[in-house]
């Protein structure tokens, strides 16, 4: 197989070419899916996956598998990073990840605001297991460092954070973090796609991504990967892998390898759309706010053009009524699709209530609670801009609004 040395190439090169190449028996083109369990190996060896961990071949698909690990390799050159390993899902890549590196007595500093699947899985898992959990405004480098303690072994940033799009300094943190000594320093990435923002390169050791979102793009495959140096990823994928179980099926990494292929372009044209939607939001009478890191209106503008290199179609506004709202959405959009998830072709919308979300998972109060009402007010509405012509998805927000 040709292999495309990464770093030399541009994004829209690698997103094409990384990990694939032109099938060495029939001379395919395009990559094969390969479906198969087992592989017979040419050499003997012992049975547990441990006994493999230096064999080269494929032997079981939980271990590898070829086709995900063409995916692996296409996500390892976008991101910049040494390895990748693919999981079940987003959900599967973050457990992963935090309970293949954390043990019981090690101390966790995550971001009090992030995807709800990690925030719920963080203040109602991890403490079942003697991991102890600080959520922390992560916006704010100060209230970080107040945080670490000398068991604290990971840090855990979401930028933009889901679903208030606050967004969080990755260079200022990592090197905070690991000058006071925190080993891990994870950043879940999914809203800004290896497009907008590479982690590695700004002093992170983890990179997290949900590729049921812009990776796969189309809204038809769940995937989650975890990115990272070679060595780490190799001790994870003998536990969390072998022994968790939550790998990618070979058949979702292909569609997701597919979706990958046109990510740089995707993620331009989000943004382009992004723009124009957001101008129109800004100047609708009826929306009170609207939060994009690309708006100069954006409380973190400025770090959003430092540190990202595109702004995704990622976006939230709101409005006076936004029950009222919401169920004029579900009533009548035609192009708009009301659901959750986001990062598809298709565009998507959900209304997010502060109180509610409060109550079922992130629980802030007092300054925490303040610092997220800044963004959100008493609800916000979570927008993820798709591909149709922009003029139709403003035509379907004129409907409700
Ligand atoms: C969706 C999402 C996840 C979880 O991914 P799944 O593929 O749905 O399990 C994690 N983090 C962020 C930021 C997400 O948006």
């Amino acid at each position: 197989m040709t292999d495309i040395t990464t770093g030399k190439l541009g994004p829209s090169t690698m997103a094409i070419h990384a990990g694939e190449g032109i099938d060495a028996v029939t001379r395919a083109s395009s990559p094969n899916l390969a479906m198969s369990v087992t592989f017979a190996p040419d050499e003997v060896t012992g049975f547990s996956a441990r006994n493999r961990a230096n064999y080269e071949g494929f032997v079981y698909a939980r271990l590898s598998n070829p086709t995900v690990k063409q995916l692996e390799d296409k996500l390892a050159a976008l991101e910049g990073s040494e390895s990748c390993q693919c999981y079940a899902s987003g959900m599967a890549a973050s457990h992963a990840l935090m309970l293949g590196r954390l043990s019981q007595g090690d101390h966790l500093i995550i971001s009090d605001t992030n995807y709800v699947g990690t925030a719920e899985l963080v203040r109602d898992s991890l403490p079942r297991f003697g991991i102890a959990v600080t959520p922390v405004d992560t916006s704010d480098t100060q209230l970080v460092a107040d945080a670490i303690r000398p068991e604290t072994k990971m840090l855990w940033i979401e930028t933009p954070a889901n679903p208030i799009m606050r967004l969080s300094d990755v260079a200022t943190l990592a090197q905070l973090a690991h000058a006071k000594g925190v080993r891990d320093v994870a950043v879940d990435s999914t809203f800004a796609s290896p497009i907008g923002l590479n982690p590695i390169a700004l002093g992170a050791d983890f990179v997290i991504h949900s590729l049921t979102k812009y990776i796969g793009g189309h809204g038809d495959a769940m995937g989650g990967a975890v990115l990272g140096r070679k060595a780490d990823l190799n001790a994870l994928n003998l536990e969390a892998s072998v022994h968790f179980g939550g790998v990618l099926s070979p058949f979702n990494a292909w569609l997701i390898m597919r979706g990958a292929a046109t990510l740089p372009i995707r993620m331009r044209a989000h943004q382009e759309n992004a723009i124009k939607v957001a101008a129109y939001l800004e100047t609708h009478p009826r929306v009170r706010r609207v939060f994009y890191p690309g708006l100069a209106s954006h409380p973190q503008h400025e770090l959003a053009r430092r540190q990202m290199r595109n702004f995704s179609g990622m976006m939230t506004f709101q409005v006076e009524d936004g029950e009222a709202l919401a169920r004029r959405m579900v009533e009548k959009l035609e192009i708009i699709h009301y659901a959750v998830s986001l990062g598809h072709h298709r565009s998507l919308v959900y209304w997010i209530p502060t109180a509610a979300l409060m109550r079922s998972t992130f629980r802030h109060e007092g300054d925490s609670l303040r610092r997220y009402r800044d963004y959100a007010g008493d609800g916000v509405f979570r927008f993820s801009i798709g591909l149709e012509d922009d003029c139709d998805i403003c035509a379907d927000l004129d409907r409700v609004l």
